[in-house]
């Protein structure tokens, strides 16, 4: 009888867990699988996602979004492979209701759909569930390792992971407690913060740093803008000029820099010295900015009244983004908008330089960019090619993606690629042949 340890109950641990006991039950094969968890509970880290909404998928998965895209879209291609279903694949039928979803072609949705969750679809192909509540994903995910008799070991934080020294051997774990497990297969789910201290020697592992997160920029222009937002189109450009990533959405200022959703996303790729450019007409093309606003100021300027450059901003702009762009331009606001003032505006409104100093609060961050190195990984398994039996998932690999359930969707995508997978190593069955076992 073979033992399978997860170290982490998060997304990626359960959802391996799961997969794993479920799959041992369907086999017929006794075997234990337990999650180790050094927190008190099971997937606290799920409970505060999506704003505690959990936006636990996307309905339009594309691995090309995602960090080490080659392997992503491998793993993704080889768990559909499995289950006879399209990675990605539209999940969300139109029910009677018109946008329930309850199954689909994409495997991670077939998965939920399996443990009972029915979830919706909102803006841009996110998924959350129907209830609106994080607890609704977690609740299925624990009922249904609970019916599989997995065990959960919570206030366990692993400290050290001794692999087999020879064929056929057992990896030891240490805990914090003082306590030791043994096992015949690890999957690691312990999120980027703590994988490297128990990967083995010899795996690669690139420092991990939070992104997915706030913004902080040289503060004089923002600390007088702190709290608003607009709409608008965002270029994140290299200290030479050069763009590297293009958002757009809600930008909201803050007194140490910038946040929103683009910013969230333009961080996965910002370094200190670069620059963000913010549109703020996104609808006016970059050609055609400076006729438009040469035609605003015919509109505006009549009789003898002179236009000031502020009120020539009045009504297209909030009053402090006004002064914020009139002094970016070096234009004094209360002086009358003269004809050569309109090209200067027009650079200032289409790119509204903020010079990014790094990350604004690390605690906002809702990923790590970095991990082990997937190279050192099987894309079907997830197990290390060097070392038989261990496998790795979820932010503990270098894989990240832009806010929009695709972190949760690789958490769940790998955790059970690597339960079927530690299965296969723990009995011996290659995946073909459990399918016919089962
Ligand atoms: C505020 C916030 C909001 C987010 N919202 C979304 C969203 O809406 N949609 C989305 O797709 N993604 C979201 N994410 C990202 C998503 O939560 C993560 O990508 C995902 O949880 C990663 O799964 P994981 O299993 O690898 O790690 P985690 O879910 O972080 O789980 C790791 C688990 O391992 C445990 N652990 C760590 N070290 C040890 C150890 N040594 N021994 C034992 N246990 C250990 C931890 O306590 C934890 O329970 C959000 C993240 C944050 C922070």
């Amino acid at each position: 009888m073979g033992r399978l340890a997860i170290i982490g109950g998060g997304a990626a641990g359960l959802a391996a867990a799961v997969t794993a006991a479920r799959e041992l039950r369907l086999l017929g094969v006794p075997g234990d699988v337990a999650v180790y968890e050094a927190d008190e509970r099971v997937g606290r880290s799920i409970l505060a996602t999506g704003n505690g909404r959990c936006n636990f998928s996307n309905a339009r998965i594309d691995a090309g979004a995602y960090r080490n895209a080659a392997f992503v879209e491998a793993a993704l291609g080889a768990l559909a492979a499995d289950d006879g279903l399209q990675p990605g694949g539209e999940s969300v039928g139109p029910g009677p209701e018109g946008a329930l979803g309850a199954a689909g072609p994409d495997p991670v949705h077939a998965f939920f759909a399996g443990l009972g969750l029915v979830w919706r679809e909102e803006g841009e192909g996110r998924l959350y569930p129907l209830a609106n509540k994080a607890t609704s994903v977690l609740d299925v995910l624990r009922a249904a390792a609970a019916d599989f008799g997995v065990a959960e070991a919570c206030g366990r934080r692993a400290v050290r992971l001794d692999v087999p020294d020879r064929p056929g051997g057992r990896f030891h774990l240490r805990f914090a407690d003082g306590t030791v497990g043994h096992a015949d297969a690890v999957v690691l789910a312990t999120g980027g913060r703590t994988a490297r201290e128990l990967l083995p020697e010899g795996i690669g592992f690139a420092a991990a740093r939070p992104v997915l997160g706030p913004l902080r920029t040289a503060t004089d222009v923002v600390r007088h803008l702190n709290n608003l937002r607009v709409r608008c189109a965002v270029t994140l450009a290299g200290p030479d000029g050069a763009p590297k990533a293009r958002e757009a959405g809600e930008l909201l200022f803050r007194d140490y820099g910038v946040s929103g959703i683009a910013v969230f996303n333009l961080s996965r790729f910002a370094e200190p010295g670069d620059r963000l450019l913010v549109d703020l007409l996104p609808q006016v093309p970059e050609d055609g900015c400076a006729a438009f606003l040469h035609a605003r100021r015919r509109r505006l300027a009549f009789g003898d009244r002179p236009l000031s450059r502020e009120a020539f901003l009045r009504g297209m702009l909030l009053p402090a983004v006004a002064r914020a762009v009139l002094e970016e331009a070096g234009l004094a606001p209360e002086a009358p908008l003269a004809k050569r003032d309109v090209a200067v505006l027009a650079r200032a409104l289409k790119a509204f330089p903020l010079e990014v100093r790094g990350i604004g609060d690390e605690r906002q961050c809702q990923v790590r960019r970095g991990g082990a190195d997937v190279a050192a990984f099987d894309p079907r398994t997830l197990e290390a090619r060097a070392v038989p039996g261990l496998h790795v998932v979820g932010e503990a690999l270098d894989v990240d993606a832009p806010c929009g359930g695709y972190n949760l969707h690789w958490a769940w995508a790998s955790g059970m690629l690597a339960g079927r997978g530690a299965v296969a190593r723990l009995t011996g069955l290659d995946t073909a042949t459990q399918d016919e076992r089962r």
